[in-house]
């Protein structure tokens, strides 16, 4: 009986959780941090069952963080950052709403400010959580294009550039070590995740991804929402990449094609070897796209 009830809340959890974020429910083990160090001064911080990748960039006067996990996780990737530098954590800035990247909020400090792109606040203030925590963890401020936060040393640079994954996927800038977080409108070499409920389009993230790597200026080197540290030549890449994606299905929707031998018969060109191209994905986003094109 009590274990048909727990089984019940936990499938119920699950729902809420597909449709609020079209993820699966954060898994429950113990939360350990991992920090891969990218430059002296930023490290990456990852955690099995974590979430999204989080950046800690130590400045002159203190620490911004970007990205705060799971539920569960702002504590963890405190202390994290305690062993790291004995600086405060002074700014936290979200790549977009998600869950996975933004639930750590409610663990950090009141003082801590927290920024976002203006499309990813009026989200944020749908979610379950920052109502359950009395709007902790909501951002103080916002930007629409662009902000610089700090200078010299604590200079971050924030950046919007359209639609793609949602409606307000930041860019998030260190200039002084020539690094950028991109979130997960690049979450890694594969093809993305369009949270319509988000703002998110398949016809207009080539274009926003495109329009981020002509605009950002002097960066080397990018944190991707999910994947490994990659190339700045992996963006354009990868920009490319959902372009030729969006021209594959215009032309096979054009052909009379209907949305399922549409997926059916995709396949990545060579050049794009090695990119993950998961079927259920493929599926969901042809028929989007198809959907957006109508
Ligand atoms: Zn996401």
């Amino acid at each position: 009986m009590r274990r048909t009830f727990a089984l019940g809340v936990l499938v119920a959890a699950g729902v809420v959780s597909l449709a609020a974020y079209q993820q699966p429910p954060a898994p429950q083990g113990p939360k350990i941090v991992q920090a891969q160090k990218i430059k002296d001064n930023l490290f990456m911080l990852t955690g099995e069952g974590g979430g999204g990748n989080t950046a800690v960039y130590i400045g002159a006067n203190g620490v911004t963080v970007v990205d705060a996990k799971n539920p569960g996780w702002g504590r963890p990737i405190l202390d994290k950052i305690k062993e790291l530098t004995p600086k405060p954590v002074t700014l936290l800035i979200n790549t977009h709403t998600h869950g996975d990247h933004v639930s750590g909020n409610v663990e950090f400090p009141a003082t801590v400010d927290i920024v976002v792109q203006e499309n990813t606040k009026t989200n944020m203030e749908k979610m379950q959580i920052f109502k359950d925590n009395a709007g902790k963890g909501l951002p103080r401020r916002t930007f629409k294009d662009k902000m610089t936060v700090g200078s010299g040393k604590d200079r971050v640079d924030l950046h919007y550039f359209g639609r793609g994954h949602t409606n307000g996927d930041a860019w998030i800038v260190f200039p002084e070590l020539r690094v950028v977080h991109a979130g997960d409108i690049f979450s890694g070499k594969n093809l993305p995740l369009l949270d319509y409920n988000n703002g998110g389009t398949g016809v207009e993230i080539g274009e926003s991804l495109a329009k981020a790597h002509a605009g950002i200026k002097d960066v080397d080197s990018i944190i991707t929402g999910h994947s490994t540290v990659m190339t700045w030549a992996d963006l354009a890449e990868y920009a490319q990449f959902n372009k030729d994606f969006l021209s594959d299905v215009q032309a096979a929707k054009k052909a009379g094609k209907t949305a399922d031998e549409t997926a059916a018969s995709w396949k990545p060109a060579d050049k794009y070897k090695g990119y993950t191209i998961a079927d259920a994905r493929l599926k969901t986003n042809v028929t989007a796209i198809y959907n957006e094109l109508k």
